[in-house]
């Protein structure tokens, strides 16, 4: 039997809940995608304040707030954890997870490592995975070839990128550390190292 403990009010098997944070362009959204289709996981749910971009379906991945509403459900203990990412809130709405993990399916969190430390305190038995890049030059030419940003921006993401790790390193959140050199090895890396964990489970004392 697996070991279940409870979030909130529902129980959860260990290795059920998955959450993986790395700093932006270091290929995050794609290995949670094959993740995600491949283990099979759902993705959670999150409200951000963050504008919607044109490849966004509100309700999809995210539900577009504004910040009186983001508040209001902070107040009303809505989310799993939140926080501000690049200046826009972001937050795991709590319920949608909660059933899912009920109803036995694993769900998977694409958050930043603020969210992952409120997470990994809250919920010991979730797993926190971290996408690291090969070097730092390998994250520039990644962002630049995204050509999606600025230089300057690219700058400060490097710098955030660093925090990030420095962050993610200094505490315990991340039990698997896996540097994205190619796709089909991190996911394969990631998967590996679910199933292990969920095959070591250990049963529940009476
Ligand atoms: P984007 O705006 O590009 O969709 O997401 C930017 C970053 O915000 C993601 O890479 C992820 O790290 C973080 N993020 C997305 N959703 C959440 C959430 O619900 N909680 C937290 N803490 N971070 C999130």
């Amino acid at each position: 039997m697996r070991n279940l403990r409870s979030l909130g009010s529902r129980l959860m098997p260990s290795g059920s809940l998955i959450f993986i944070s790395g700093p932006s362009g270091v290929g995050k959204s794609t290995v949670c995608l094959r993740l995600s289709r491949e283990l099979p996981a759902e993705f959670a749910l999150s409200a951000t304040t963050r504008k919607p971009k044109a490849q966004d379906q509100h309700g999809k991945r995210y539900e577009f707030v504004d910040e009186a509403e983001f508040r209001r459900r902070i107040d009303q203990n809505d989310f799993l954890e939140y926080a501000n990412v690049f200046g826009n809130w972001y937050g795991t709405l709590r319920r949608p997870v909660e059933e899912a993990l009920a109803a036995g399916r694993m769900v998977l969190l694409e958050i930043d490592v603020h969210g992952g430390r409120q997470v990994a305190t809250a919920f010991p038995e979730a797993l926190g995975v971290f996408i690291l890049p090969p070097s730092l030059d390998e994250l520039r030419r990644r962002l630049e070839h995204r050509g999606r940003d600025e230089p300057e921006v690219i700058n400060r993401r490097l710098d955030e990128a660093q925090r990030e790790i420095e962050f993610a390193r200094s505490f315990n959140a991340y039990r698997c550390m896996v540097v994205n050199e190619n796709l089909d090895q991190t996911v394969n890396d990631i998967r590996a190292f679910i199933s292990r964990v969920r095959s070591h489970d250990t049963p529940i004392k009476p």
